[in-house]
């Protein structure tokens, strides 16, 4: 795909195409709405640091989009995960021959749900680097490019990521996990097996290993600064050597390591004004405890198509629909990134050690299962 330097006009038009703003694109789509512009700094298939893994409400919301038989034929599905807490003790916990989950690597994912909106009339522009919207007045009308090419649109949708701050409000409570992430082939691993590492020295987050192939996987930890900058590729060689060092003797690692903030908060606020709509992470929707974002990109990303269609086709007034979407964000996210709070808190003591050791006891193993799939 390449970019043409012309201005444009539009009904609407979205920065970013991740999950946010390309399963906004879609729905738009879908709900009948035309003329919708999408644009992204890269050109695709693009690569997006990511562990890739999807959870059964990041599937369900795939089914919503009517793109999952396309992701499922990409995926390398998940049954069940082994537990390692920071006491060092192991839990294989089982979600049975049911698919609980899937880990799709995102250079396919995004892709897919980028023909999908295409499919549905959208327009993509790639290697649109946005620099800033435009504004008349306090409204906000379109967004401008580095070499000053322009999109003018009745609504914009603001989605891209974690490092994007264009159309951002300046004061937000925004929170950053630091995240540093590689991929090896050959390591031997337990078929449809994840595996989520506890360790102390980046408590209350994790380490992983997501299994994208038969062969392939990637291994990565999550973890919050302390007091001072900490140095990332040290506290992962030390990660790697205590929890992988055996098993990756005879893998092959593929690429370099890849370092990229997950940006976060417990507040769900300050996601439209006029003229524009925030989605996804760029709106701090993101996981507190887990770092899962591309559910809740996706999710927010149909709530906000789903506002402007009402208000295009003259359904709802921008105020009623826009409050509506800030609503229908809280009532879907903020339970979970509560219980993420308390579980952060949880992850720094050795409760998890009692229910890995309690849950040799079946009831207490299924209980165990479903409260880290709830999460
Ligand atoms: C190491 C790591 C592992 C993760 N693992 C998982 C996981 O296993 N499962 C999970 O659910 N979540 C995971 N996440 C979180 C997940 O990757 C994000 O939350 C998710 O991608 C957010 O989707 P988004 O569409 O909001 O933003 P993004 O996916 O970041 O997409 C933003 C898009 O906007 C474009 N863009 C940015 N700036 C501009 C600009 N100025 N002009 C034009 N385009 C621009 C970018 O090129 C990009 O295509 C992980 C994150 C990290 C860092």
């Amino acid at each position: 795909m390449t970019s043409e330097n012309i201005d444009r006009t539009a009904n609407v038009v979205i920065l970013g195409a991740g999950p946010a703003g390309t399963a906004a694109a879609a729905q738009l789509g879908l709900l009948g709405v035309r003329d919708v512009v999408l644009v992204d700094r890269h050109d695709f298939p693009r690569d997006k640091t990511c562990g890739s893994g999807l959870s059964p409400r990041g599937i369900e919301t795939l089914k919503e989009l009517g793109v999952w038989e396309d992701v499922k034929a990409h995926s390398y599905p998940i049954h069940g995960m082994r537990l390692v807490t920071r006491g060092d003790r192991e839990s294989w916990q089982s979600a049975g021959e049911q698919a609980a989950a899937v880990v799709c690597q995102r250079r396919i994912l995004d892709h897919l749900l980028l023909k999908k909106a295409l499919s549905r009339g959208v327009k993509f522009i790639p290697n649109f680097n946005a620099t800033e919207v435009l504004k008349e007045g306090e409204r906000v009308v379109g967004i401008k490019a580095a070499d000053g090419t322009t999109v003018r649109a009745k609504y914009v949708l603001i989605a891209g990521g974690s490092h994007c701050r264009v159309g951002l409000p300046e004061q937000r409570p925004r929170r950053i996990i630091q995240a540093i992430m590689g991929w090896w082939d050959n390591v031997p691993f337990r078929a449809h097996h994840l595996e989520m590492i506890f360790d102390a020295s980046i408590e209350p987050y994790y380490g992983w290993l997501f299994p994208e192939s038969e062969t392939r996987v990637n291994i990565g930890i999550t973890y919050e600064e302390r007091d001072g900058k900490q140095n990332a590729r040290e506290l992962f060689q030390r990660f790697l050597d205590k929890h992988y060092g055996e098993r990756l003797k005879g893998a092959t690692q593929v690429g370099g390591w890849k370092g990229h903030p997950v940006v976060w908060s417990y507040a769900i606020e300050k996601l439209t004004a006029p003229g524009r709509i925030v989605i996804g992470e760029s709106g701090l929707m993101t996981h507190p405890a887990t770092a899962e974002g591309i559910y809740q990109a996706m999710k927010s990303g149909m709530l906000g198509a789903g506002a402007i269609a009402d208000i295009l086709s003259g359904r709802r007034s921008e105020t009623s629909a826009f409050s509506d979407y800030e609503r229908r964000c809280k009532s879907q996210f903020l339970l979970s990134f509560w219980a993420g709070g308390v579980f952060r808190r949880v992850a720094r003591t050795d409760a998890l050690d009692w229910v890995v050791q309690a849950s040799q006891v079946p009831a207490v193993k299924s209980t165990a299962a479903r409260i880290l799939a709830s999460l």
